[in-house]
């Protein structure tokens, strides 16, 4: 479905995906004057405009982590996964550019980030992941629980079916890769402890089996 993005929205979100935590903007129409504009689609919140746009940054961090280990380590897990991030980063910005947002990946480089935080812990887990395989896997189960985390709570916010389902069919690739890397993990004879969810939900996942993703891909 082609959406129209709501005018009146563009100088809003462009704010918000520059700064999300930007202060000043109450709600409200912005435009003033008070027109009637009416909006052909449902438009995102404040709230979920943001989250979409750091979703779409952080599918990318994903990437670019996986693609600098890859080149130190030259493992295959880490191409693999690299290539569904990248699929996943383009089912955000279908997203991003449906609903109006401004992109926040304005320099598709690996290792440039707009927003600084992904950019700090891009550097963290690269310089982390050089050390040894072991420590790249690791980081690799990071960036997932990471992803993971951050799903749950956007798809908690979500109002909006398509944006929804676009986020669950990424976090079935994320449990996917999470039990990856922590089969890889475990066949070095390390058992795995959850890094920043519950253990109890990690267990529950790398127990689990490897899930199908959409289309007929992914499964085993
Ligand atoms: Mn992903
Ligand atoms: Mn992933």
């Amino acid at each position: 479905m082609k959406i129209t993005p709501v005018v009146y929205m563009l100088p809003v979100v462009a704010m918000l995906a520059a700064s999300p935590l930007q202060a000043g903007w109450k709600g409200g129409n912005p435009v003033a004057g008070g027109q009637a504009v009416l909006p052909v689609v449902t438009p995102l919140s404040d709230v979920e405009a943001s989250t979409l746009s750091f979703m779409r940054e952080e599918e990318k961090f994903a990437r670019d982590v996986y693609l600098t280990l890859f080149d130190r380590w030259e493992s295959p897990i880490f191409e693999n996964i690299s290539a569904a991030e990248q699929r996943h980063m383009d089912n955000m910005k279908r997203l991003v550019d449906a609903y109006g947002l401004v992109d926040p990946v304005t320099d598709d480089t690996v290792g440039v980030f707009t927003n600084t935080s992904l950019a700090a812990l891009y550097q963290e887990l690269t310089e982390k992941g050089a050390i040894s395989l072991e420590d790249a896997l690791f980081a690799g189960a990071l960036v997932e629980e990471l992803d993971i985390t951050d799903l749950k709570r956007a798809i908690a916010e979500s109002t909006h079916a398509e944006v929804t389902k676009a986020y669950e069919s990424l976090m079935r690739g994320s449990r996917n890769h999470l039990r990856a890397f922590v089969s890889q993990i475990e066949s070095l004879g390390i058992v795995y402890e959850a890094q920043v969810m519950s253990q109890e939900e990690v267990d529950e996942i790398i127990n689990s089996a490897v899930e199908r993703g959409g289309k007929g891909r992914g499964g085993r």
